[in-house]
């Protein structure tokens, strides 16, 4: 298993990056990102300390660490710059803190992030028809989340994906220990948003594949 969206205690989550890490290889992850909540204020506070942090834990083998961000909340008129200044100060995933309806994420968050060609739009909420589109012809993975809450359209996302040949990935959005609902859990949930066994070894694929563009 794979989560390419955790948190940290450098924003919401409750653990130190490297005991974040322990946790999710001893549940069995051989990949994560550590993507923490990010606007103007943190962004450069945060991204060069994951940095330090996911190489060290990186080298010793185990489970490989991502460093990442995930913009939010944040004006959607800022995200191509922020986007791009996250991947100048070292992040390798970026993701956006889509439009989740259980949230007021600023409406056209979506869009934007599509626009910037990010690599993941998280929790896209009720993504529209023409946002799944474009998320397909900007190779902007959409996700399909285990997180409580941000679940609910999870069936929604995952049926204009297919309609648009947009692709997905599966995360936790782990921001403690009992996120990490590993592959058994994942595979229910990923069911219940309408996808097949085929459908889903091809999304759980797409996080491979990203963590091998990745190690490249
Ligand atoms: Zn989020
Ligand atoms: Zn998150």
């Amino acid at each position: 298993m794979i989560d390419l969206h955790t948190h940290s205690l450098f924003s919401d989550g409750e653990l130190v990056p490297a005991e974040l890490a322990q946790r999710a290889w001893a549940a069995g992850y051989k990949a994560i990102a550590i993507t923490d909540h990010a606007d103007h204020s943190n962004i450069d506070f945060i991204i060069p300390r994951m940095v330090k942090v996911c190489s060290k834990i990186t080298e010793k083998g185990g489970i490989k660490v991502i460093p990442g961000i995930e913009l939010t909340h944040v004006h959607p008129d800022d995200i191509v710059a922020l986007a791009a200044e996250a991947r100048k100060l070292g992040a390798e995933i970026v993701v956006v803190h889509g439009q989740t309806i259980t949230e007021p994420v600023p409406p056209g968050t979506n869009l934007a992030a599509i626009k910037a060609g990010v690599d993941i739009l998280a929790h896209p909420g009720l993504i529209t028809e023409e946002e799944a589109q474009f998320a397909a012809k900007k190779n902007v993975y959409l996700e399909i989340t285990t997180r409580r809450g941000h679940s609910l359209t999870n069936g929604h996302v995952a049926g204009l994906a297919k309609k648009h040949q947009a692709q997905l990935v599966l995360d936790n959005d782990a921001h403690s220990v009992s996120d990490f609902v590993g592959e058994a859990m994942a595979m229910k949930i990923a069911s219940g948003a309408g996808l097949t066994n085929n459908e889903i070894a091809a999304m759980l694929d797409n996080s491979r594949r990203i963590v091998q563009r990745i190690s490249e």
